[in-house]
């Protein structure tokens, strides 16, 4: 965890650029952060739903197959998403933890190296290796000959910016 704390506005992000942000300055709707480096860096929280970036019936499947034997995050969510984001970026993600400063809203909150829509590609990419690896560990070949078939006329791309666009128009999710 960050300090020095400024009074008022919470702790000090350090960002993979090297900017820092203040836990103040982002609020719950924000997906992205126009950072003072030239890039847009991926804002996520914890209380973003994983249908930010997953459609409903993926993170049902995902909540059924992975076991989750956290104590904190029982159920399948937003900080299981980005701990496989992290996992594979470590360098470029940083989590802090915001718990301790009541007012903002949020308790952890994840700053990306990369975009909102790069990192939607990049989770969306995640999970589809994830499956994979899951179905390649079951016993039914058939299954595993249909995934793949499935993932190869898949585009992460097309699904990604089709899914933004759906999600811009859904006015009662703010978050998306
Ligand atoms: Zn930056």
């Amino acid at each position: 965890m960050s300090d020095p704390r400024v009074p008022g506005e919470g702790s000090v992000i350090e960002l993979p650029c090297g900017e820092t942000v203040r836990f103040g300055d982002l609020d719950l709707g924000m997906r992205e952060y126009q950072c003072d480096c030239g890039d847009a860096h991926a804002v996520v929280m914890d209380v973003h739903p994983p249908e930010r970036f997953l459609p409903d019936f993926l993170v049902e499947v995902l909540r059924e197959a992975i076991d989750t034997t956290s104590e904190e995050m029982r159920e399948f969510g937003t900080p299981h998403l980005m701990g496989i984001v992290m996992e594979e970026f470590p360098e470029a993600v940083v989590a802090e933890d915001a718990s301790e400063d009541a007012d903002v809203g949020y308790a952890l909150v994840w700053v990306a190296d990369f975009d909102a829509r790069r990192l939607h590609e990049v989770v969306v990419e995640l999970v589809i290796e994830l499956m994979e690896h899951a179905v390649s560990h079951g016993e039914d070949e058939g299954a595993l000959r249909e995934f793949e078939g499935m993932m190869h006329e898949f585009d992460v791309s097309a699904f990604v910016d089709q899914y933004r666009d759906e999600r811009d128009l859904d006015a009662e999710d703010p978050y998306a």
